[in-house]
């Protein structure tokens, strides 16, 4: 089965596919993107991906691309490359122009795609949990528009690497916690879930809808509400979200042990109630 891309209209192998150099997403980072998975075949949460993408292309005044095009396009590669278990990453630019801070409208949106087989986290990490650093997050004020923009969550990211941990999670000036490299953030304190609410500080995470419907349904307590790091330390449990992380264990923050250092009930019960929402949905 083959990786494949997706480039304005057209399907070819990924070393074939190449933009121009004056794409306004290279140029000025002025792109915004999704990333969907499949599983058995079926992409999963397509609908609410595709809500976000609009939402991303509205605020950034994009002149729009038709939703249903989007969606057209996305399920051709998904039936062309045959992956069960895919991963399509979708990039949209607001055009192609001599270089220039201001823009016109009227801009041809560039529209491209590429389509692989998910890469599964290591079995070892979920079972065991990940380790975590704190960092300052040095993100721009909009971080709920999923924009391409992805340097200090790369520099995070590494940084977390290069000190022997899995992931970096962001803190604010102000003592908040706001979200992972890429992934959502919640805490679990006295059986009950606490995730950063909505705000232009974190990603509507499309994972973080899930588990907050997952939690309506399995009547666990789930609270939008800002906190610290010295909450994020006493938790009794930590875990990301994220369409590949899914649910994530994360058992050590800045070399402490987040309760007994083991991945705990809620966390693997989530997990587990994840998975099986996902094989169940029926296609979009
Ligand atoms: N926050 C950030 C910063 C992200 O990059 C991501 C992944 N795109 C998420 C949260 C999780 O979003 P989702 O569950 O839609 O993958």
């Amino acid at each position: 089965m083959p990786d494949l891309a997706y480039l304005n209209g057209k399907i070819m192998p990924i070393g074939k596919a190449t933009v121009p150099i004056e794409d306004r997403g290279y140029q000025f980072g002025d792109g915004i993107y999704e990333f969907v998975a499949s599983y058995a075949g079926r992409l999963f949460m397509l609908e609410e991906h595709l809500d976000r993408l609009e939402r991303s292309m509205g605020e950034l005044t994009f002149d729009a691309i038709a939703r249903e095009d989007i969606k057209k396009a996305i399920l051709e590669l998904f039936e062309q490359s045959g992956y069960p278990r895919a991963g399509i990453y979708i990039q949209i630019s607001r055009g192609v122009a001599p270089r220039n801070h201001a823009f016109s409208r009227g801009m041809s949106p560039q529209f491209v795609m590429t389509i692989r087989a998910v890469k599964e986290l290591p079995k070892s990490l979920r079972e065991n949990g990940a380790r975590a650093i704190t960092v300052k997050d040095l993100r721009w004020g909009r971080c709920d528009i999923k924009s391409v923009q992805l340097v200090p969550n790369c520099l995070a990211k590494q940084k977390a690497l290069d000190a022997g941990c899995d992931d970096a999670i962001f803190v604010s000036d102000q003592n908040v916690v706001r979200e992972g490299t890429s992934s959502n953030l919640f805490i679990v304190s006295d059986g009950r879930l606490i995730t950063h609410p909505l705000t232009h500080n974190i990603l509507p995470g499309i994972t973080r809808l899930a588990i907050l419907g997952i939690c309506h349904s399995a009547g666990i307590e789930v609270q939008e509400s800002f906190f610290g790091i010295e909450e994020l330390y006493g938790a009794d449990e930590v875990f990301l979200t994220g369409t590949i992380t899914e649910v994530l264990p994360i058992v050590r923050i800045d070399d402490k042990p987040i309760g007994d250092a083991a991945v705990g009930p809620i966390t693997r019960r989530l997990y587990a109630l994840l998975r099986e929402k996902a094989l169940a949905d029926t296609p979009a």
